[in-house]
């Protein structure tokens, strides 16, 4: 009861603590660098999907589970988080994917499976029938591609239409300025006609920075000029994740006023299992430092994993005020301070604190101490109010 009393007095003080900047004021806004406003005219459809959205759930749960079936890819984009490409072999073990997707039916907000990569279609059989698994559990489905199996007509038509026979709900493709170096436009087209014409709602990503030649605005003139419906293709411009292999790009964003720094809307949303088996609390966009895995296949479930994350109060921090907080706060006392504002994305500033153990160090030892009463104070407002929900499992899979 005393405890009860003394958190019900942490709530009448939230607008003090709002005030005095101790709390962060929503952790729920999107960070994923999605561009927010449009200058290009761009009639911005209807997003395919909301229930596995991650991006565009308002509640701290996990709504999809990704795969990253391979880092392979016939591609090597200039700015790959992933730093994919053909002479990478790095590929799931496919009854590892298979019991992720077991696993993941026992979590009961997860609505969605995705499976990316690297190119995922380097591997139609396993997809296919990983794809009927995750179906065959209620779970809607999607491929995130590059479409460079789309050569032609016939063969995307054939490729589409046999995964859309196996379960798959809908298509996420990037195209943009680094993808045309490897991937031809014909592709695009193709996939895109194929996917309207099998009925797959398909969602175009385009990264864009000031100097890119192609556009969301330039990629609907190409459909509309080669005939396709676009009223079912969701186009989508981002800007470029400074991770991975676009370390390497001369781009300094840290002044653009699209840039999104703050709450990361996908941690604990969206966990991936990644070629190695690890298990990552987000996207993994920055799947290489150990820090961030919140678990391994090879000796636990995605269940426990996730299911422990919640109680990570680093994971948890992310969720609510963000990594670049976090590294300004965790960094102040070492010789290289950083501050929020020389991030140009979330995830740059996640790479930052996992990769510098003095500051991870110190934000461990933060959080377990100065900040502890605050990520409490704020875990429990947000479950009050809803939008924070430890995930809820299923005692078996017969119980689905
Ligand atoms: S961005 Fe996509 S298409 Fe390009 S190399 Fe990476 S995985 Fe391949
Ligand atoms: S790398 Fe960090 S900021 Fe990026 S999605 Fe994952 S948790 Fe969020």
């Amino acid at each position: 009861m005393r405890a009860l009393l003394r958190q019900a007095l942490e709530l009448l003080q939230f607008p003090l603590l709002l005030q005095s900047g101790w709390l962060s004021p929503w952790p729920f806004h999107t960070n994923s660098n999605v561009v927010q406003t449009s200058s290009d005219g761009l009639e911005r459809q209807q997003a395919p999907s909301f229930d596995g959205d991650v991006g565009k759930s308002n509640i701290v749960t996990p709504v999809y589970l990704a795969i990253h079936l391979t880092y392979k890819c016939p591609a090597s984009c200039s700015h790959c988080c992933f730093s994919s490409g053909p002479d990478v072999n790095d590929t799931i073990d496919v009854s590892t994917a298979s019991r992720a997707i077991d696993e993941a039916s026992l979590i009961k907000s997860i609505k969605m499976v995705g499976f990316t990569g690297g190119e995922p279609l380097l591997y139609p059989r396993e997809l296919r029938v990983l794809i009927s698994q995750a179906k065959e559990y209620g779970f809607q489905t999607r491929i995130v591609t590059s479409a460079a199996w789309a050569k032609n007509k016939r063969k995307a038509n054939q490729i589409l239409s046999s995964l859309k026979e196996a379960g798959l709900d809908e298509i996420s493709l990037s195209y943009d300025d680094a993808h045309a170096e490897f991937i031809s436009e014909e592709s695009i087209v193709n996939c895109v006609r194929s996917a309207v014409d099998n009925g797959i709602p398909i969602a175009l990503n385009v990264c864009v920075d000031e100097s890119t030649e192609i556009s969301g605005q330039s990629l609907r003139a190409l459909f509309l000029n080669e005939s396709i419906d676009i009223s079912a293709v969701y186009i989508q411009e981002t800007l470029i994740n400074t991770t991975g292999r676009a370390r390497e790009i001369d781009l300094d964003r840290t002044s653009d006023p699209r840039r999104l720094v703050g709450p990361c809307d996908h941690v604990l949303r969206g966990p991936t299992v990644n070629p190695f088996g690890r298990i990552l609390p987000c996207c993994g966009t920055i799947p290489f430092y150990q820090g961030l895995q919140i678990g391994d296949m090879r000796n636990s479930t995605v269940v426990e994993s996730i299911s422990a994350a919640f109680e990570d109060p680093i994971i948890n921090w992310i969720a609510f005020e963000g990594p670049a907080a976090i590294v300004e706060c965790a960094s102040k006392n070492t010789s290289n301070p950083q501050m929020a504002k020389d991030f140009d994305s979330n995830c740059e500033a996640c790479a930052a604190l996992f990769s510098r153990p003095e500051v991870l160090d110190n934000a461990r030892r933060i959080a377990q101490q100065d900040k502890k009463k605050s990520l409490a104070t704020q875990r429990l407002i947000y479950q009050l109010a809803g939008t924070y929900r430890a995930p809820e499992i299923s005692s078996s899979i017969d119980e689905e």
